[in-house]
């Protein structure tokens, strides 16, 4: 099937060009996300990612910035001139972030809350779909004609691992939801090897299968210091690694006529 291209800004994501999304799991400080998102520009991220709104397994567990997020973001994209995408938690928050990001995420926890997916179908954004942690692909793709059906059909979506039996890691990527998706169905799809695996050393081997299995782009949480990171730590790049996974890459994606 062809993949629908989805513009955004000077990105497009499901053509030719292979996007890659990096940033922080979660906006922490200003000097935290700016020499991120300098460094992942620099070497070759196209749009940059950042928690705002955290949807956390423990409620004592860092909740994110919220608001207080807003300021550097604006610095952020000043400074690099970048894309951002952040998740959207809660409808609420839409009109707010609507000024903000370039692309809404719609994190694993929410690919099931039909009234935020509704709302957000009445947008005009790209909207970043994640598969639920237990969710078919079946149901994956019920959840984007739920934001199609209102008018926006600017989905992509974005395997991020799915629990199984297997506890080894964090969750199981599904490398066959990626082809599916691309052979099936008109939608890019995005993969997420940080969240897919949960351990830092398994990102790039995995981002390497994801490409070769046709992904459009990845999304990936690097951080200066990981070993400090409020959130997502274990599965973070540093800034070595990333320049690593960037420079392997970019050797794999020439075999597929694809450039980052
Ligand atoms: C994230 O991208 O930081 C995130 C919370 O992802 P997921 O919804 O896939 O768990
Ligand atoms: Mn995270």
């Amino acid at each position: 099937m062809k993949t629908n291209i989805v513009p955004f800004g000077p990105v497009n994501i499901g053509g030719s060009k292979f996007a890659v999304i990096a940033g922080p799991c979660s906006i922490e400080s200003e000097e935290q996300l700016l020499s991120t998102a300098k460094f992942v520009k620099d070497n070759g991220a196209s749009i940059l990612r950042g928690g705002v709104y955290k949807l956390r397994t423990s409620p004592k567990s860092f909740q994110g910035l919220g608001k207080s997020a807003f300021d550097l973001v604006k610095l952020a994209k000043q400074e690099t001139n970048m894309p951002f995408i952040s998740e959207v938690t809660d409808p609420r928050q839409i009109s707010d972030l609507y000024d903000l990001v370039e692309i809404f995420q719609v994190g694993s926890r929410n690919m099931h809350n039909y009234e935020l997916l509704k709302e957000l179908g009445k947008t005009d954004k790209p909207i970043l779909l994640k598969r639920g942690l237990a969710g078919l692909v079946k149901e994956w793709l019920l959840a984007a004609d739920y934001i199609t059906e209102q008018g926006n059909e600017k989905v992509v979506l974005c395997e991020r691992g799915i629990r199984t039996f297997e506890t080894t890691t964090r969750n199981t990527f599904d490398i066959n939801a990626i082809a599916h998706v691309k052979q099936f169905t008109n939608f890019p799809v995005i993969a997420d090897p940080s969240h897919g695996t949960g351990v830092k050393e398994l990102v790039a081997p995995i981002s390497m299968a994801a490409a070769a299995a046709g992904a459009d782009g990845l999304i990936l949480e690097v951080h200066p210091n990981p070993s400090t990171a409020k959130s997502d730590g274990h599965q973070a790049l540093t800034f070595d690694d990333f320049k690593k996974v960037m420079t392997d890459l970019n050797k794999l994606l020439h075999v597929f006529d694809k450039t980052i």
